[in-house]
């Protein structure tokens, strides 16, 4: 393993909460509320992403039930992207949802396993459940504002600069169509009074 592999913060160890307090005490319920420095950005399509470092704030309940230890609160976030137009830097402000149902492992069948979320040594991981919840509200297609021109097609200009920009194209083909069709009329002149 090379070292240069081993994250420089992981919510997986930063997200953990002791519950230990809670297990056998169904309906007692603990406020928690935690903010951890966001691991490195993952490689990939996810376009909206917390820088790392930045902030990443957990505010949860904590509820004994039967089964375990139900999760819920939110997961706020300052996520930091491109516009997909013109690639301009561009913020979001997520909050996102938690909700989750940490089952006490002799609770759940061998079969059930995979397919459940576990307790682990009486702790909650809220690790993976803040990830997941944080890129499901980001932004797929970010935009730095709803009409933003992006760039030229073809030399890659900022159109909000300048919204004739434009190329004369002449294509061959369509010059000589051109000439069939055109006739000579003068460009008519914006009459203002
Ligand atoms: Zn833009
Ligand atoms: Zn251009």
């Amino acid at each position: 393993m090379s070292s240069d592999a081993i994250p420089t913060s992981s919510l997986d160890t930063s997200l953990r909460f002791d519950a230990v307090d809670l297990v056998g005490r169904t309906g007692s319920h603990r406020h928690v509320e935690r903010t951890v420095p966001a691991p490195a950005r993952e490689a990939g399509s996810i376009a909206m992403q917390v820088p790392e470092g930045d902030d990443i704030t957990v505010a949860v309940e904590l509820e004994s039930v039967v089964e375990g230890i139900y999760v819920h609160g939110t997961a706020t976030a300052l996520l930091t992207g491109e516009c997909s137009r013109c690639l301009d830097p561009v913020e979001q402000d997520v909050s996102a949802r938690l909700d989750e149902l940490f089952m006490f492992p002799e609770k759940v069948k061998a079969e059930d396993r995979e397919d459940s979320v576990l307790l682990e040594a009486d702790e909650v991981n809220l690790g993976p459940l803040v990830r997941d919840a944080i890129a499901m509200e980001a932004e797929d297609r970010p935009l730095c504002r709803e009409d933003c021109p992006g760039l030229c097609g073809h030399c890659g200009f900022r159109m909000e600069e300048d919204p004739s920009h434009h190329h004369e194209f002449v294509d061959d083909r369509f010059a000589a169509l051109k000439g069939l069709f055109d006739t000579e009329e003068p460009a008519q002149k914006d009459e203002q009074n």
